[in-house]
């Protein structure tokens, strides 16, 4: 394996892995038959990965085992305090059978950010990527070929220390699990309608929104709730200054008149690779970029001037949505519709799935 450069963990050895078989993993038909229509998040792969970190030990003990439940004593902090962080990236498969993934040493990255913030230990990023490819090295043919097609990868990692004191857990497991997702959007790409949260906050300043962890998303599920009463598909979250923050799992980017991009930033916002690969190649194309604060009268103004001339979301489940309307309680905006988002989506899903030149060196070959 070629070592990161710029990695404060270049140098590191690769960990041995212990792998058992699943001995009742499912046929090829069967496997077959959910590929043809996996739908999202609710089948897996036969195996998973497992690594154990302690406070005396370090990381230990690597495996690759059968994909199952998980033994956890009722005490395990995770269950009462959360201290959990997740990463989401995918596998692609190429028209020559090869399997891929996008950028993995920034989930790798990020893995790490989110650690550090839920005062969990940190994976080294090499350690991270093997994960990935001793998963894809026994469940490879679960990675699927038709159109839009990939297997979605979610490592997680979770305080099992069984104390109910309120510190750092010294005791965390490691686990990477798969499962196939099938094309987000089933006869093409659609708008979304957006519902503006007024009463409740994703996150606060110094909180915890810019580090992926379930929290952030059990918080998120009572405004979510809230939009589907209010007939919209998703939620956009304001922060205290009533600024433009994020959808519950996906940033906003806005398309101004004269071509400049412009995404919300501040620290409570989760820094999603999908927006800064998709900036990049816009970016490539001669586009302007900024990060700023948004507010909603911005926005709002932006759309009704005629300035706003397109608004997306975008993240990996989705890599790119257009949004068409946002409500609030007492308004309905609709939203320009533009062709750049459905264009820089599908120049990224040309490289993603190899029908593209790689020009950045983003994709990483899992298998072989
Ligand atoms: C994962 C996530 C995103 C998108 O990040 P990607 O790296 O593009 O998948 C955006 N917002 C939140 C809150 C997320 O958890």
């Amino acid at each position: 394996m070629t070592l990161l450069e710029n990695d404060p963990d270049a140098g590191l050895e690769a960990l041995e892995f212990a792998v058992t078989r699943n001995l009742t993993a499912a046929s090829a038909a069967r496997r077959e038959e959910i590929l043809a229509n996996p739908g999202f998040g609710t089948h897996f792969t036969d195996h998973m990965v497992d690594i154990c970190w302690s406070v005396r030990g370090g990381w230990h003990r690597p495996r690759v085992q059968p994909y199952g439940p998980i033994t956890l004593d009722p005490a395990a902090a995770v269950l009462h305090y959360g201290q959990e962080i997740f990463e989401g990236i995918k596998a692609y498969r190429h028209a020559d059978g090869s399997v891929h993934t996008f950028r993995p040493d920034q989930n790798g990255r990020r893995l790490q950010r989110s650690a550090r913030r839920l005062a969990l230990p940190e994976l080294p990023v090499e350690w991270f990527i093997q994960s990935l490819r001793e998963l894809i090295a026994v469940d490879g043919d679960w990675v699927p070929s038709g159109a839009d097609q990939s297997l979605y990868l979610r490592p997680f990692m979770f305080a099992k220390e069984a104390f109910l004191g309120v510190r750092p857990a010294n005791k965390v497991a490691y686990y990477l699990i798969a499962s196939p997702a099938g094309a987000y959007f089933t006869g093409g790409v659609k708008p979304v309608s957006i519902w503006l949260s007024e009463d409740y906050a994703r996150a606060g300043k110094g909180g915890t929104g810019a580090a992926k962890t379930g929290g952030n998303y059990a918080s998120s599920l009572l405004p979510q709730a809230e939009a589907y009463e209010n007939e919209c598909d998703q939620v956009v979250f304001l922060d205290q200054d009533r600024n433009v923050e994020e959808l519950g799992g996906m940033n906003v980017v806005f398309v101004y008149k004269d071509g400049t991009i412009v995404t919300p930033q501040s620290d409570s916002i989760l820094e999603g690779i999908t927006r800064d690969s998709i900036l990049q190649l816009a970016r490539d194309r001669g586009h302007k970029v900024e990060g700023r604060a948004v507010s909603l009268d911005e926005w709002r103004q932006g759309v009704a001037s005629g300035d706003i001339v397109e608004v997306f979301a975008c993240g990996t489940a989705a890599v790119v949505t257009p949004i068409g309307i946002l409500k609030g309680h007492d308004f309905f905006d609709e939203q320009p519709v533009g062709e750049l988002a459905l264009s820089l989506r599908e120049e990224l899903t040309d490289i993603q799935y190899g029908r593209r030149e790689d020009k950045h060196g983003w994709l990483v070959r899992l298998d072989g």
